[in-house]
């Protein structure tokens, strides 16, 4: 049988291994949008693990994560620090 203890996080409505998932979405003014999540390969059971935005303001980048366990962060990076960025 699998190992459960390897994959972490049990899907509570099918008791499936759920996988881990990140998603980036473009938007068209340049923001991206970052998800991640869990995913149940079963039943399609998704639980948000965090949303990150991450907008160019004056130049500068700008993230905001949001998570449901953490209050909002707010942090800016300079233009040269957003080679992590790319996709
Ligand atoms: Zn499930």
């Amino acid at each position: 049988m699998a190992d459960r203890k390897k994959n972490g996080l049990v899907c509570p409505r099918c008791g499936s291994i759920m996988n881990y998932q990140i998603e980036v979405e473009l938007r068209h003014d340049g923001t991206r949008v970052v998800y991640r999540y869990y995913r149940c390969p079963v039943c399609r059971y998704k639980i948000t693990d965090s949303v990150v935005t991450i907008r160019r303001i004056n130049g500068k980048i700008v993230t905001e994560a949001k998570n449901s366990n953490i209050p909002t962060l707010i942090e800016s990076y300079s233009i040269n620090k957003t080679r992590y960025l790319s996709v």
